[in-house]
């Protein structure tokens, strides 16, 4: 027989299988030895309460044997001679639609900017130590897209539990630990990431579809509002009368060949700050409320919102025990976002904290019409580039001395490894972002006490938030408003903001262009 149900326990218990095993058969007067297994489904921490608990949701086999079922993958058919979508993009987005092209027995031709995933570390070497930008080859572009080096934090906001518990098993079924299916808040790491990532690129070439790598796309063939084919960097055409669209949020150079073309895009709001770093352990006490989190706790994570003078102000992309990451895409700009390993075992936790943007921010950009946004965006990383020196250095101050609006003198080491330049952040911000930010921080502090000290560093920008930029798509369609053919997909079209609902949007992007060719 098999039951059900919900217990507490205490850390120490979660993690020993013979204790938990003992406290639920003493909790639910069950002898022990009619036990045969417990089975945990899903783990979260609760540190609301001074003692800490873990809340499992568990399954009890009573007289029952548990026999273990792999997770496997879909039964892809062989598509080498099947009708063929073109997919611009190899990040989430990109390579889950094109599995899902695969199993629905479509030919996916992946076209990606950048390099696989090995060849892509060299390139993030060179920004980290020569300060040199590959403009194809980053921290956002290159195979996995800009999930690959990232922490692979797996949860959203969506509320489509089903199709995210599906992505989560695809995942496992291309190498992820199975964790990841019981963690309330799972994460991969970017040391697992890459070997996941080549998984599903080898599954897409051994049942006959394409990847092209370190092929740029630099405009669309369209005739009479209808997609005719891609054309790349080296002059190639390729045909192709379904075309997905899933180049990251950080494809400036697709946002300006669209409104070039005149094919239809919007401006849309997103958030801009800093990234700051504080020592995992401070992160722990505040969170955990005792001096050291012990061995039975992970590194906390945090997340904190708040209101300020009628702005959001907001943690993104937190970190535990992990590192900044220098995140540009061209030369003359700087840009941070941050990865952790799978262990998340850095000294270090980082985290976006970012003030939310309106569209009538843009006003002095107006000249770039839907754009607006995406040059706001780029002047503050570029003019940030300009004042930390004109390096992969970033402009960064103690948390205090930025409340207090003084530079900071002697700038502890941080994970960040370009270097930083010490700026006072009203230089690098305009006004309403620099008085969100310095108030918001105090405010921030009243939750999180201790949160605010000079031992943490804000570093700037964090401007990568989400897509600038949101190319319009039929509801049910979900083809491009203007032209036929054409599936706007993932972040950078303004559908995704992370790496499940990007690889969630694939999916429904190929099954859309797929269900419109058969
Ligand atoms: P992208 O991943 O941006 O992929 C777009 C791809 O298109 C890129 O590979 C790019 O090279 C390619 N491309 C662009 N232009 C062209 C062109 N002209 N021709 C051919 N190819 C092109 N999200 C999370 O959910 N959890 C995290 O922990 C997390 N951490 C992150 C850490 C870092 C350092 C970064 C940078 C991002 C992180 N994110 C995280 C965000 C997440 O990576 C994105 O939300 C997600 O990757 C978006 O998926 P996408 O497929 O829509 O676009």
């Amino acid at each position: 027989m098999q039951y059900e149900f919900s217990i507490q326990v205490l850390p120490e218990v979660a993690g020993n299988p013979d204790m938990l095993q003992e406290q639920v058969s003493k909790q639910n007067k069950i002898p022990i030895e009619d036990i045969r297994h417990v089975e945990i489904l899903k783990r979260s921490i609760d540190a609301r309460q001074r003692v800490i608990k873990v809340n499992l949701k568990i399954r009890v086999y009573v007289h029952e044997e548990f026999t273990e079922k792999p997770i496997l993958l879909p039964d892809y058919p062989d598509v080498s001679n099947a009708a063929e979508v073109v997919i611009i993009g190899a990040g989430p987005a990109g390579l889950f639609a094109a599995l899902k092209c695969i199993e629905l027995g479509y030919k996916p031709i992946v076209i990606e900017r950048g390099k696989d995933v090995r060849s892509r570390r060299r390139d993030l070497k060179a920004i980290n130590r020569d300060h040199i930008v590959h403009e194809d080859s980053n921290y956002c572009f290159g195979e996995g897209g800009a999930g690959t080096y990232s922490d692979g934090k797996l949860y959203t906001r969506s509320k489509k539990r089903g199709d995210v518990n599906r992505i989560l098993r695809l995942l496992v079924g291309f190498g992820a630990t199975d964790q990841i299916l019981v963690e309330a808040h799972p994460h991969i790491g970017t040391n697992k990431l890459p070997g996941i990532i080549a998984a599903i690129r080898n599954k897409i070439i051994d049942h006959g579809g394409k990847v092209l790598f370190e092929t740029r796309v630099t405009d669309l063939k369209i005739a009479h509002n209808e997609i005719q084919g891609i054309i790349t960097h080296n002059g190639d055409i390729i045909d192709a009368k379904k075309v997905i669209l899933a180049t990251g949020h950080s494809a400036r150079d697709i946002f300006e060949l669209l409104y070039r073309k005149k094919v239809e895009i919007e401006a849309k709001p997103f958030a801009l700050g800093v990234r700051v770093e504080h020592s995992q352990q401070l992160i722990d006490q505040i969170q955990y409320k005792c001096p050291t989190r012990g061995p039975f706790l992970p590194p906390s994570p945090y997340s904190i919102v708040k209101q300020v003078g009628g702005r959001g102000m907001y943690s993104f992309c937190m970190c535990p025990g992990g590192v900044i990451a220098p995140c540009a895409t061209s030369s003359g700009e700087v840009v941070t976002n941050g990865w952790s390993p799978s262990k998340r075992d850095q000294p270090t936790s980082n985290s976006g904290i970012v003030v939310e943007l309106r569209l009538k921010d843009f006003k002095d950009f107006s000249e770039y019409g839907p754009l607006a946004g995406m040059y706001f965006q780029k002047s503050i990383e570029q003019r940030a580039w300009h004042l930390a020196g004109e390096t992969q250095k970033v402009p960064a101050q103690r948390l205090v001395d930025l409340t207090n609006g003084r530079v900071s003198t002697g700038l502890p080491e941080t994970s960040y490894k370009p270097g930083l330049s010490s700026i006072d952040m009203s230089e690098v911000f305009p006004q309403f972002i620099y008085e969100t930010l310095k108030e918001g921080f105090k405010a921030f502090d009243k939750s999180m006490r201790g949160y605010l000290t000079n031992e943490a560093v804000a570093h700037a920008p964090e401007s990568r938030t989400s897509s600038p930029v949101r190319i319009p798509r039929d509801r049910k369609t979900l083809e491009h408003t203007q032209i036929k053919g054409l599936y706007p997909c993932g972040e950078g079209a303004g559908y995704a903001g992370g790496i499940i609902s990007a690889a969630i949007d694939g999916e429904k992007c190929a099954e859309a262009c797929v269900a419109s060719l058969s």
